[in-house]
């Protein structure tokens, strides 16, 4: 929920690990911890890493794929996770085949459909071996491995070299365009959700303390900011990151953003089979107000009724025709 400014606050932060990291540092807790003050409800279920990762991409995939035609920028689906070494401090986490491994897959999905297996790794793309790309040095290998799926050829078969074991193998995938979004659960216990324009993260706090439809609002909100282009657009406008976004010009601004955000959210839902009003009952829900209420509760978002308010008028004025939704108004603005 605190997303776009909460993240910028995080980036701000000298020493501060990059969005992709799994394990968040010290500082970043800190930030994220001032969110778990405001939530003391106990989580839902005790659920896994592994049962949260596979339902948040549930969730992420069938938003995803039902939206592309909104999306300027898309990416083959392949209902399946990537995750590399270089997430994780050295010596730590999973033991990787290769650089980059499938972290989740969905049943059903076209990688499980082509016979890739949890923790097969990734060599290549379309004959070219993953490699760092220099625009995304900075970033894990994931995401130079997610860039290369994403300028594949829309319409041609993806060609995908795999490492199960000791063996390497080819396989062809026949997939469909999704909105372009690299999704996964951070491994920590706060509660928070947040998008850096590439890469979209849910605490697994928050994961276990949701249903899957409360999980796909907040995934529908963080995916609006992709879609809408929010990060770039703010920086273009030279919006502050930090806590300089709070106030004056630069908080109208992020607080325009939100609100851009929450209004395209009830299309997505509605696109994605979900019932758009679902979002309305989340912020006016014990969960939504406990997220986004609160004396902490940043500058830049409108407090849980009011947004909940916001919703139920967009579906209204908007989404009289049901679904599929065509949210001209809102994406002319990006
Ligand atoms: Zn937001």
């Amino acid at each position: 929920m605190t997303e776009m400014n909460e993240n910028l606050l995080k980036q701000s932060v000298p020493g501060v690990p990059p969005l992709s990291m799994k394990r968040p540092a010290r500082a970043t807790i800190y930030f994220a911890s001032m969110i778990a003050l405001l939530l003391n409800a106990p989580a839902v279920a005790q659920t896994s890493l592994e049962e949260a990762d596979l339902r948040l991409l549930q969730v992420a995939e069938r938003l995803q794929n039902s939206n592309a035609p909104l999306c300027d920028r898309q990416a083959p689906s392949l209902g399946a996770a990537l995750q590399s070494r270089d997430q994780y401090p050295t010596g730590s986490g999973p033991v990787f085949q290769a650089d980059v491994t499938f972290a989740v897959l969905l049943p059903g999905g076209s990688a499980a459909g082509a016979g890739i297996v949890k923790g097969d790794g990734l060599l290549a793309v379309d004959g070219a071996a993953i490699a760092k790309r220099p625009d995304l040095a900075e970033m894990p290998l994931r995401d130079s491995a997610f860039a290369m799926l994403a300028d594949h050829p829309k319409g041609q078969a993806l060609r995908l070299t795999i490492k199960h074991g000791d063996e390497t193998r080819e396989v062809l995938l026949d997939t469909t365009e999704q909105c372009r979004a690299l999704v996964e659960v951070l491994v920590e216990g706060a509660t928070t959700a947040r998008s850096d324009g590439r890469v979209i993260q849910v605490s697994l706090g928050l994961v276990q303390r949701m249903s899957d439809t409360q999980l796909a609002v907040v995934f529908a909100h963080e995916l609006a900011h992709a879609v809408m282009h929010h990060r770039d657009r703010l920086e273009a406008q030279d919006v502050s990151k930090g806590l300089g976004g709070e106030f004056g010009r630069d908080r109208r601004l992020n607080a325009e953003a939100e609100i851009e955000a929450d209004r395209l959210s009830a299309h997505l839902l509605a696109n994605a089979g979900y019932d758009p009003y679902t979002a309305t009952e989340f912020w006016r829900s014990d969960l939504g107000r406990s997220i986004g209420g609160g004396l902490l509760r940043s500058r830049v978002y409108s407090s849980p009724a009011e947004r909940a308010a916001i919703l139920a008028r967009e579906i209204a004025d908007y989404l009289g025709g049901g679904a599929p939704s065509w949210p001209g108004h809102l994406l002319a603005r990006r």
